[in-house]
């Protein structure tokens, strides 16, 4: 069965490889765009760590970014974990892997670099919320910002293996802790629900809590454009994401996601076979990839 969802991706990922796009840069934000990544990116799924379907998830996000005209590569790092799927359920065993993290740059005017960041494995589920909504959003304001001189570079980047505790963002500021990099964005699982759903920041941990002078100053422009926005405590959300390895690290982080307060668990579908194509919201997207350019 996975063999032959691989063949059925390949075609896909050839099919993107020689109707190579023209170029698409600036411009304004678009929720169809931005909906269209999640279709696709959820014909790639699941998108588990270490799997070819997350390499090719990897060649699709690294293709659209050149698209826009932006340098762009994968970064590759070995995790010392391999999922095993049984009877429909995960398990990770420590046998070793090849995960990935891809990068997009925008260069501004000085060296201050900026992380727009998500994830682009996930679970065993389609992982349309979880987190290609996330992804969709960073293509978008890559492809919207991609032919303007920013004061400071943005790295647009997203990481693999999120979903095995932050691997690759782990990875990432390993490796490129000598670069100047002053603030960190994460966008992830832009869920459905209801108009107050907009979330910036988490608080009430010390170990995964964002940092309190970008959550305001974000939470501010959201309020400018209409949004009711406040930061989640982690006992209400039971999850974090990438931002934690930079805050960890020291580096000012936050976290943009959107939830269901009415619903018990406010970050749902997440982790459940509901995270499909039907979960995601087309006009939540392009509100989120509007704000975030
Ligand atoms: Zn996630």
């Amino acid at each position: 069965m996975r063999l032959s969802s691989c063949h059925i991706l390949l075609a896909f990922v050839l099919t993107a490889i020689f109707c190579s796009p023209t170029l698409a840069q600036g411009g304004e934000v678009s929720a169809d765009r931005a909906y269209g990544h999640v279709e696709n990116l959820v014909n790639i799924a699941p998108r588990l760590a270490g799997t070819a379907a997350e390499a090719i998830a990897a060649s699709y996000i690294e293709n659209e970014f050149q698209s826009y005209g932006l340098e762009a590569w994968i970064e590759n790092f070995t995790i010392e974990k391999s999922y095993v799927v049984e009877e429909n359920r995960l398990r990770v065993i420590s046998e070793n892997s090849t995960s990935y993290n891809v990068m997009a740059l925008l260069p501004g005017q000085s060296d201050e670099i900026m992380i727009i960041g998500a994830h682009h494995d996930s679970v065993l589920t389609p992982g349309a919320v979880d987190d290609a909504s996330g992804v969709s959003v960073v293509l978008e304001i890559a492809r919207v910002l991609s032919t303007e001189k920013l004061p400071r570079t943005i790295l647009f980047t997203t990481f693999g293996s999120e979903e095995l505790d932050l691997l690759g963002s782990e990875a990432f500021v390993r490796e490129h802790a000598e670069n100047n990099i002053v603030v960190t964005i994460v966008f992830d699982s832009i869920a459905p629900g209801p108009d107050n759903g907009l979330r910036i920041g988490l608080r009430d941990s010390q170990e995964v809590a964002t940092t309190e002078w970008l959550d305001a100053y974000a939470q501010e422009l959201a309020e400018d454009l209409g949004f009711f926005v406040k930061s989640e405590h982690l006992s209400a959300v039971e999850g974090y994401s990438d931002y934690a390895s930079f805050t960890r690290a020291g580096i000012p982080g936050t976290w943009i996601y959107w939830v269901n307060p009415q619903h018990g668990n406010i970050l749902w579908p997440i982790h459940t076979p509901a995270d499909n194509l039907d979960a995601v919201d087309k006009v939540r997207l392009g509100q989120v990839a509007s704000f975030g350019t």
